[in-house]
């Protein structure tokens, strides 16, 4: 065991899009927003968000209120909310493309796509057709980052 080591519990600089400081934090949760696409490298020991804190946790929570609370993969009281186009695939923090998820169905589903992974847990999902109608809408409204074109 090499505890004690200093660079382990070294805190991460987090800037805002505005490049303003945010609370620091710890080395594996700014890997986990780099890994997610939502931030990047600005140096070693600094990262840059490509999103809105503040904005998503109000959309995380109206996402919530608006399921009931109620995970719509399996029924159980939701804490967390899955994206249905995953942040790394470019899917909006907007609540259209979030629902309400258990931390399990959080874990299990991972970066899967949502029509694999629905095929797979059909059986488990209260409401099939409201969580199908939701998928098609955050698909429709999902608009992938314009490709830059070489002309
Ligand atoms: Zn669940």
């Amino acid at each position: 065991m090499n505890q004690g080591h200093d660079g382990e519990d070294q805190l991460i600089k987090v800037l805002n899009m505005d490049g303003q400081q945010l609370t620091p934090c710890l080395p594996h949760r700014a890997w986990r927003e780099v890994e997610r696409s939502r931030a990047v490298w600005i140096d070693e020991q600094t990262i840059q968000l490509l999103y809105n804190p503040f904005l998503f946790r109000d959309y995380r929570k109206a996402a919530l209120k608006r399921d009931h609370h109620t995970c719509l993969w399996c029924g159980q009281h939701a804490t967390t909310v899955d994206h249905i186009i995953p942040s790394s695939k470019g899917g909006s923090d907007l609540p259209h493309n979030l629902i309400a998820s258990c931390s399990e169905c959080n874990t299990k589903r991972g970066n899967r796509p949502a029509w694999s992974y629905l095929k797979e847990n059909a059986r488990t999902v209260p409401n099939l057709m409201k969580l199908i109608w939701r998928i098609c809408i955050a698909n429709y409204r999902h608009r992938p980052m314009k490709k830059r074109t070489t002309e």
